[in-house]
């Protein structure tokens, strides 16, 4: 029960993460109405503005222009209420029986806030090739605090955003700035301070292993060429997604493969 009301929470935030990139990308405050088609401006109905349900409803449509919307929309409302159950069982592993406190409450309401902060960035760079400052901070500073707040290892968080920073800021001035920006150097230093050492490193390695594997499947299938452009803050936010799930699992397989 309470992980279906988790799945429709999750549907109703990617719903508002679409808005969020939407208007980071316009530039647009949010004042203005946004519950309006963008191509014809008509008001939208809540049945237009069902999270998934709406886009299968209307069947990809405006009811009113008959514009196609794109399929970000469902797709960032359904991953978004998967990742939210996910995060919930996270801190919660058996929903039947939840413990709550306010320490359970707090990671929880972290781990929220930042997943919705990664997907934002895995939709940006995917789409635009940019990774934002304006979600990179404030992330940044809500991981250091509630990590502290929940007894990390200062020294771990440190380690985390000097390996993490340090690592893309070392191609970043071998390259002089040609394969990666300034933007995957930030991203790094987030990552280190919501994973904190050693996690930082598998989460690194993941998104190396993701982005070869879907570069060369992208290669495979002639939609990219060896030179194009890949958006690498995509598989770092997904990578990280991961390692803030099953991290510690991970590592205990990975390593299992080499111990007999
Ligand atoms: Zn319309």
């Amino acid at each position: 029960m309470i992980v279906a009301l988790v799945f429709i929470f999750g549907a109703f935030i990617g719903s508002f993460l679409n808005v969020v990139i939407f208007l980071l990308h316009r530039q647009e405050s949010f004042i203005k109405g946004t519950s309006k088609c963008l191509f014809c401006g008509h008001r939208l109905m809540p049945l237009d503005l069902m999270p998934i349900l709406s886009y299968f409803y209307l069947r990809g449509h405006c009811r009113y222009c008959r514009q196609p919307f794109s399929k970000q929309y469902p797709l960032v409302e359904f991953f978004t209420a998967l990742i939210f159950v996910l995060v919930y069982l996270h801190v919660f592993p058996d929903p039947n029986n939840s413990l709550f406190s306010a320490k359970n409450i707090l990671y929880l309401m972290d781990y929220w806030a930042l997943a919705a902060a990664l997907i934002v960035v895995f939709v940006y760079d995917f789409k635009y090739y940019l990774i934002l400052d304006t979600v990179i901070w404030p992330a940044t500073v809500l991981a250091i605090t509630v990590n502290l707040f929940l007894g990390y290892n200062p020294l771990h968080l440190l380690y985390g955003a000097i390996i993490g920073g340090g690592f893309f800021a070392l191609q970043f001035a071998i390259s002089r700035g040609r394969w990666i920006g300034g933007g995957d150097i930030r991203l790094g230093m987030l990552m280190g301070v919501i994973l904190g050492w050693p996690y930082i490193l598998a989460a690194l390695f993941i998104a190396y292993v993701l982005g070869s594997l879907i570069s060369v499947i992208l290669i495979l299938y002639r939609k990219k060429a060896w030179h194009d452009k890949i958006p690498f803050g995509t598989f770092l936010a997904l990578s990280t997604l991961i390692t803030m799930l099953y991290g510690p699992a991970l590592i205990t397989w990975y390593w299992s493969l080499f111990i007999f």
